[in-house]
């Protein structure tokens, strides 16, 4: 239909509304509506248009979010993914313009596509298309709003993380096989094949099967899950006619919990033994008392039993003959494995005649804390094992071999690498930054709202970090939320802010690029953009960003040619390719590199090097934040990997991240990890067992302290081992009267500590803000969630803190951590803590090394470094009282 065809419809419409009766239309039609118009068949068929009124949200999130999606989101890569939620047409169109007009256009269309839809589930299909593609824009796109993350820690914004690089072996015939712990939440056995222990399992199941309390101690990989198997089954079948063993399995996160629960009830339920779970997200609804009676085989996360203890459902540890602690380097402080040992070790020092069940722990690394020598980390080991209640430590040793067929860790080696000196390339884009920022600040300025501030004001943000990233994502969280009366200005303002944002990415992208590798490849990548920019929508704030980007080019061209500014850092990494490949020309290397655009720019690098090129670089990006439902791969991924593995040619793959289960390549036998610091890696490798052993791992970096932090890592590492090796020589007798001491005194620091808690003070007193001494709540207006964090009730307080959004809301516990809250006096903004959602509640979560606290009669202040030293009345959080 042409745009004048369009425009005489509407323009007759009503006559067709009087002439045309809707019935027959439908008859006629119904065959065709149900083939591309699904959805609104059906909503027709039935008459109940709520399914496609409940899209209208996403609709008007996705209208908002359009300049940010056509920057971001490239259409071909996800079209495979979406196109059950398209017409086919329009698939055909949008591949069309993308080839026509270019990506950004492409994307556009799929917008205006996608905003059509009747498929119910569009948005969702969305999603999955977007993690999948690692792409940014799925932290915009929440559909699933009530998603918990997993972590359990709750991670400092700026806290780094080292690199730990492992090689596992894996044959073929064992992917179903339960011996390797290292693949959680894929459809692991679901079917059950019987595996034979490897020798190493069964050297590490022996100390446990002759009823010792024992710490198993063995890298992650090598199965740890499958000897506790082994153990759990020796135990259960000892017991003679008419006895039985009852079993309890610790597991910390809940994906691990789940995975646990199923293999423990494949394994179990096929020899005739009762397997069941509760979890902190089931625990609600059932009775653990009974799930604990009526079964053999109780998989729990600790905090469950805890409060069983506690509210005396369950009575006592007696109740269980063996108890498993899945990471048991946790037991310390107030962690509920401590809880449980506490209550373990109260019954065994108070002399009661009930048996104890066998405690097992198993780590893949026990720590060494803070200490500072041998002698340090083995006084920490004994403190673990004391808190366990264990006396012998099983780690592998007459089977090494064996092991490292199976789990092998590279030799590592660090390269300090250095930056330019100048970048007269960072100078021409960071003024473009500033630039681009302050026509931002304009919009901020005119609308003055509260709702965004804090992420209004453009701090002294580093241009080219990953930090100046999440704040993008932060400003832009808060867009997709912005509201105004008017909803012209409101939109408009959305737009302006999305466009001024995607550009300020871009620049921060290419900067990194050109942190990392040539300054060409930077100026291509912007290059791109704005040529994009120019075939799509091309409205007035983006003709004059391009505008202000064209004026510099010609500068950014002549820097770029410069040979002066080649980057050094390259020459490093050159360098150790070639010196890599001299000595073993048939190496396969993975590189790792920070960001999916350096993926780009660096293939470019090797394929344009004469002396790299012979290597043929594959990619492989997109696997990262994966969740338990879409930890799977895309085709092309898949691809990707094939191709490395089978195609000899390609001996290099560069990739930017591998989500925790690892990925699958054959013969890998060089890491190089260029300027990334990461989570820990694990790497998977179905063949060529033995000739990775040789297989190294290089850490290439510009910033010292990495360096430093990995170093003091393997430092570490050594004291632990040799600490083992030490008390695997003392005589057992002698190590469990050393932990019995250790016992004993850490039970006296208990029992003192629990009778000296004072009498609360029952006046009420201010508290104050450290920094400013701005009034903020009173102690009366204090409850205590959960034993050991505090909030503060009533709507006066609400006034004092402003928040500000957390880029990642992470969860700990009972509580998704969503913000930061700061003193609400503009010139303090001290920090007081965060802002989390428990339960069915928002509410704040104070920390008192934030305040002072104010006498109000006498006006005097003291000020307290804990919680538990500040001795007021205490009044618990009453969801009640909440609800009023
Ligand atoms: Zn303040």
């Amino acid at each position: 239909m042409t745009a004048e065809e369009r425009r005489n419809l509407r323009a007759f419409q009503d006559y067709v509304i009087k002439i045309l009766d809707p019935t027959y239309i439908l008859s006629y039609m119904s065959p065709w509506f149900k083939d591309g118009y699904s959805g609104l068949y059906e909503a027709i068929e039935s008459w109940d248009f709520q399914t496609i009124e409940r899209l209208e949200e996403y609709r008007s999130l996705l209208k908002r979010l359009q300049p940010e999606f056509k920057t971001t989101v490239n259409p071909k890569d996800i079209l495979p993914e979406v196109s059950k939620c398209l017409i086919s047409q329009e698939c055909e169109e949008i591949m069309q313009v993308c080839s026509n007009k270019g990506l950004m256009a492409g994307a556009e269309k799929m917008v205006e596509c996608f905003l059509r839809s009747d498929k119910e589930n569009w948005p969702k299909t969305l999603k999955l298309a977007l993690d999948k593609e690692e792409s940014k824009f799925s932290e915009l796109w929440t559909v699933d709003k009530g998603a918990k993350n997993i972590d359990v820690k709750v991670l400092e914004d700026d806290e780094m993380e080292t690199s730990d690089i492992q090689i596992f072996y894996k044959e073929e015939s064992e992917c179903q096989n339960l011996s390797q712990n290292s693949c959680p939440s894929s459809e692991v056995s679901h079917i059950y094949t019987p595996v034979k222990p490897r020798n190493y399992q069964l050297e590490l199941a022996l100390p446990a099967k002759e009823g010792k309390n024992t710490i198993i101690c063995a890298p992650t990989g090598c199965g740890k899950t499958f000897v506790s198997l082994l153990i759990c089954e020796h135990h259960l079948k000892k017991f003679p006619q008419g006895q039985k063993g009852k079993v309890v399995f610790f597991a910390v996160q809940l994906p691990v919990y789940e995975q646990q629960k199923s293999v423990f009830s494949n394994y179990f339920e096929r020899l005739g033994y009762k397997v069941a779970g509760v979890s902190g997200a089931t625990s609600e609804n059932v009775s653990v008392k009974q799930i604990v009676e009526n079964n053999d085989i109780i998989i729990l996360t600790p905090q469950i039993l805890v409060n069983s203890l506690k509210n005396g459902t369950i009575p006592s540890l007696s109740v269980f003959t063996l108890m498993i602690f899945d990471e048991c380097h946790n037991t310390g402080k107030h962690h509920p494995y401590n809880m449980i040992m506490f209550n373990y070790l109260d019954q065994k020092l108070g002399g009661s005649s009930d048996p104890l069940p066998q405690v097992i722990g198993l780590t893949a690394s026990v720590g060494i804390g803070d200490a500072k020598s041998t002698a340090e980390a083995v006084e920490y080991i004994c403190r673990l094992c004391a808190s366990l209640d264990t006396s012998v430590i099983a780690t592998v040793k007459d089977n090494l071999e064996e092991l490292e067929e199976i789990v092998y860790k590279p030799q590592k080696f660090f390269r300090k690498v250095e930056s330019r000196t100048t970048d007269r390339f960072k100078c021409i884009i960071s003024q473009l930054m500033r630039e681009t920022e302050s026509l931002a600040k304009s919009i901020f300025d005119e609308i003055g709202t509260i709702t965004l501030e804090g992420i209004s004001q453009i701090q002294n943000r580093e241009f080219g970090t990953q930090k100046y990233e999440q704040w993008i994502v932060t400003v832009q969280k808060a867009c997709t939320v912005f509201q105004l009366p008017d909803k012209d200005e409101e939109s408009r303002i959305c737009k302006a802010l999305f466009l001024y944002t995607s550009h300020l990415r871009k620049y921060n992208d290419a900067l990194i690029i050109n942190e990392h590798a040539r300054m060409k490849d930077a100026l291509d990548y912007l290059k791109d953009f704005f040529t994009n920019v120019r075939a799509a929508g091309f409205d007035e704030i983006e003709q004059d960003l391009t505008r202000r980007f064209e004026e510099k080019l010609q500068k950014l061209e002549s820097v770029s040619m410069d040979p002066s500014n080649e980057n050094p850092k390259l020459k490093d990494l050159c360098f150790i390719l070639q010196e890599e490949y001299h000595l073993n020309p048939e190496s396969r290397t993975i590189l790792f590199v920070k960001t999916r655009a350096l993926v780009d720019a660096l293939k470019k690098w090797i394929e344009e090097n004469s002396e790299l090129s012979f290597l043929k670089p594959g990619i492989l990006t997109g696997r990262g934040k994966t969740n338990q439902n879409t930890g799977m791969t895309l085709p092309a991924q898949k691809c990707a990997l094939d191709a490395f593995r089978t195609n000899g040619d390609k001996k290099i793959l560069i990739a930017t991240s591998v989500a925790d289960e690892g990925i699958d390549i054959a013969e890998c036998n060089l890491v190089i990890l260029y300027e990334y610091v990461g989570n820990v890696i694990k790497m998977i490798q179905t063949r060529g067992r033995g000739r990775a052993r040789g297989s190294k791992c290089f850490l290439l970096t510009s910033n010292a302290v990495v360096i430093e932090k990995e170093k003091i890592n393997i430092y570490k590492e050594k004291m632990m081992n040799d600490s083992i090796s030490m008390l695997q020589t003392w005589n057992e007798a002698v190590f469990k009267e050393k932990v019995l001491q250790i016992q004993i005194q850490e039970k006296v620091i208990r029992d003192r500590q629990g009778k000296v808690e004072p009498v609360p003070d029952k006046e009420n007193k201010k508290l104050l803000c450290r920094k400013c001494k701005a009034f903020a709540c009173y102690t009366v207006d204090i409850r205590v969630v959960e034993e050991c964090h505090y909030t503060v009730v009533g709507d006066a307080f609400r006034k004092c803190f402003v928040s500000k959004l957390h880029p990642k809301p992470k969860s700990f516990g009972y509580f998704e951590k969503r913000a930061k809250i700061f003193c609400a006096r503009p010139n303090c903004s001290h920090d007081w803590g965060i802002h989390v959602k428990y339960k069915i509640f928002e509410i704040p979560v104070i920390k008192i090394e934030s305040f002072v606290v104010e006498d109000i009669a006498t006006g005097a202040q003291k000020l307290y470094a804990k919680w538990k030293d500040f001795h007021f009345e205490k009044i618990p959080f009453d969801a009640k009282e909440m609800s009023k």
